[in-house]
């Protein structure tokens, strides 16, 4: 059953005013999260935690980042209308649906067959529509759609995968947690062919980006 009530709303519009006290400021990030039914991205067991800014679990014993993690990888891609954007880490789908609601177009990986098919399925019920979602190794990135204006990767990666740099436009910007225990917030900027800025953020905590299927 996929209901969205004026109760999830008001904790939706609490939830925003948490993220912004927590430092997001880009209105629109704010707006897509406010818009949102986190609620319907989650097993039904978290459904009334679906609005606290936390990570909660998801099949195959993967997690929905939080709230806050979502809002400010999505903050730093600078996302605009119809830029060609790569998730690595599709999960619950709630991360694309935010990119989605800024109307751009989303490419999205996933390596976890149950989760691939299950959030192939569940997107389209609520309107998302990426523009391709792929049950492949995002270590590869997505060559066939490259290049991308963005990348962003939510699972914790111990290095950048090289396919990932080559595959943003140069302008591009890629957001990637880099580490094994702890992941470092880093964006990348391709400011020219083999020009590359690094900016590094706070730590953060994601489940690994794994290299060999299972
Ligand atoms: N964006 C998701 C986050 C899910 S957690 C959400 O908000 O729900 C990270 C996801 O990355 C998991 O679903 C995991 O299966 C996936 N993942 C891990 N390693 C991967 C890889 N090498 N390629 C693609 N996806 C991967």
């Amino acid at each position: 059953m996929l209901k969205d009530t004026l109760k999830h709303q008001g904790l939706r519009n609490q939830l925003v005013n948490t993220l912004a006290k927590k430092g997001i400021t880009d209105a629109k990030v704010l707006k897509a999260i406010s818009k949102i039914p986190r609620h319907l991205f989650m097993d039904s067991g978290f459904e009334n935690f679906a609005y606290q800014d936390k990570a909660f679990p998801i099949a195959a014993n993967q997690t929905i980042s939080q709230p806050y993690t979502v809002a400010f990888q999505t903050q730093k891609l600078e996302v605009k209308a119809n830029q060609s954007i790569l998730e690595i880490g599709t999960g619950s789908g709630y991360q694309t649906a935010v990119l989605i609601s800024l109307k751009s177009k989303v490419y999205t990986v996933e390596r976890q067959k149950e989760l691939f098919k299950k959030t192939s399925l569940f997107l389209p019920k609520l309107g998302y529509r990426p523009k391709a979602m792929r049950f492949s190794d995002g270590y590869l990135g997505l060559p066939d759609f490259a290049p991308f204006d963005g990348i962003i990767v939510t699972a914790g990666a111990p290095v950048i995968p090289k396919p990932l740099l080559s595959q943003l436009k140069i302008g591009g910007r890629l957001i990637i947690p880099v580490g094994t225990d702890v992941q470092v917030m880093t964006l990348v900027i391709r400011r020219g062919e083999k020009d590359f800025e690094k900016h590094i953020f706070g730590d953060f905590k994601f489940v690994p980006l794994l290299e060999d299927k299972n």
